[in-house]
């Protein structure tokens, strides 16, 4: 074993919240050294929001060359060809790019990159392939990864990890799951041109979301094709020749080339010796934290998905600011969680900020509802029969928007704007004083006047 190496700072995970963490330290002057036992970049670049994204943009390309054809464009449909080995190959391409940023920006801001998986010795040491590093402060940012139910033939079931790098894709898929990553999923297989099945043990998918938006979704993905099964569950799978069996907690069967899970993910602590060291874990297995990132043992920390806060990479990436400052700058500034936007890229896009109508009148708000459904322009030529859903939830008494959801065309572009003035206060008046962007779904939004509950 070579000498110690001493660090102000080890991060542990190089993911959104450590690379964030570990770079802003650096820049403030601490000698911060970062640990990964996997990929720089972490879930989101690797097997997360970028290659997701990637893929949702292949399975919407298939959608824009049918409705070039309104547009005066001719393709034959037999010279229409997809090629999923490509698609994979540049995405792969796309991730060792960012992944060489990655290690650039942290080696340019001064961070030593330790290679490997870290487990910690004491308060202030973590082992690295027999390296011992010493830190007055060490953070946690090892993420969050997979659960897939126990079942009969648990082991026949891929999780997201895997869709990303499937040798080649099947003729049938079944989802199995309610939460956005499975619904983006099977926006992407059926674009793709899978057959495609989601099923989910609830009465309806996207628990959280609002209402109007889960309903919605089910129109429109039955229309993309999408077979979905609620209330019904996996009872087991069976490998047989190059198919799965699939056993329904109806009695029924399916027969497909594929099977994903999207039904959780657990905190990734495995190997960290974290218990042996007394720092308490959450009921649900996060590491627990008090609003400061700080754990029962003083000089260990912890942020991101490992917390069980929102398991977003603005979240996270958030989280490491305040951190930074909090270790090593003026210590100003706490995580705020109020209105988190999110969008999921399913198709359309769902886009989301503030509360849902179900939770505002659940917080006691009388509210009123202002709700818009449509044809998107471009499907006046195209032909496809996609609509765009918007919403607005605003309390009666202050006038204050609460909310605003979406299901359209870049809802997740636009909806980001939106967040702004939500999280600024913004009334109804406001929104409505507000002149639009013509001719654009957005300016739906400032036109709404009349509302519907
Ligand atoms: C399929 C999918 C799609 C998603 N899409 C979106 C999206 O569209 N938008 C969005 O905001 N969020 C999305 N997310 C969530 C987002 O990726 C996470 O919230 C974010 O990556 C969390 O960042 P983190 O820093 O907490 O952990 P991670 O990014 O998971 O990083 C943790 C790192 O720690 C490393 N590590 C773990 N244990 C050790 C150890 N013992 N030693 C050394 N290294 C270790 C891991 O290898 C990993 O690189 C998606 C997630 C998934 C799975």
């Amino acid at each position: 074993m070579s000498e110690q190496q001493n660090f102000d700072l080890i991060v542990i995970g190089a993911g959104s919240g450590g690379v964030r963490l570990a770079r802003m330290s650096a820049a403030k002057g601490a000698r911060v050294a970062v640990v990964e036992s996997r990929y720089l970049g972490g879930t989101c670049v690797n097997v997360g929001c970028v290659p997701k994204k990637l893929f949702v943009y292949g399975a919407h390309a298939g959608e824009d060359i049918e409705d070039a054809e309104g547009y005066g464009w001719s393709l034959p449909k037999d010279q229409v060809r997809f090629d999923w080995a490509r698609l994979v190959a540049n995405k792969n391409a796309e991730i060792e790019r960012l992944n060489g940023i990655y290690a650039r920006m942290l080696e340019n801001a001064g961070v030593t990159i330790i290679e490997g998986s870290a487990t910690l010795a004491d308060a202030n040491t973590v082992v690295v392939e027999n390296q011992r590093y010493s830190a007055k402060h060490i953070t946690v940012a090892t993420g969050s990864w997979p659960v897939i139910p126990d079942v009969p033939g648990k082991e026949c079931i891929l999780s997201s990890n895997e869709m990303f790098y499937l040798p080649q894709l099947p003729r049938q898929a079944v989802i199995w799951g309610g939460g956005y990553i499975a619904v983006e999923f099977a926006g992407i297989l059926a674009g793709l041109g899978v057959e495609t099945t989601l099923l989910y043990r609830g009465d309806l998918f996207l628990r959280g979301f609002d209402g109007d938006v889960r309903r919605f979704m089910v129109d429109e993905m039955k229309k993309k094709g999408v077979n979905l099964l609620f209330n019904t569950n996996i009872e087991s799978v069976e490998n047989v020749d190059t198919h799965y069996h699939v056993r329904l907690s109806d009695g029924t069967r399916l027969v497909t080339g594929l099977v994903m899970a999207a039904t959780g993910r657990r905190a990734l602590v495995d190997g960290l010796g974290l218990e042996s060291l007394g720092v308490e874990m959450t009921d649900s297995g996060h590491v627990s934290v008090d609003r400061h990132f700080q754990t029962s043992v003083p000089s260990i920390t912890a942020l991101g998905d490992v917390i069980g806060t929102p398991q977003l990479t603005p979240v996270a990436l958030g989280q490491g600011m305040v951190l930074s400052r909090r270790l090593f700058g003026d210590g100003q500034g706490e995580m705020d969680y109020n209105s988190i936007p999110t969008a999921v890229f399913c198709q359309p896009n769902i886009g989301t900020v503030g509360l849902t109508e179900e939770e505002a009148r659940e917080a006691g708000h009388k509210v009123r509802i202002y709700r818009s459904e449509f044809r998107p322009m471009k499907h006046t030529l195209s032909g496809r029969d996609e609509r765009a859903l918007m919403k607005l939830v605003v309390d009666d008494e202050s006038d204050r928007v609460l909310g605003a959801h979406m299901v359209g065309p870049d809802a997740g572009e636009i909806t980001q704007g939106l967040a702004i003035a939500i999280k600024a206060g913004a009334t109804k008046a406001q929104f409505d004083s507000t002149v639009g962007i013509h001719p654009t779904s957005a300016e739906e939004f400032v036109t709404m006047r009349e509302p519907v509950a």
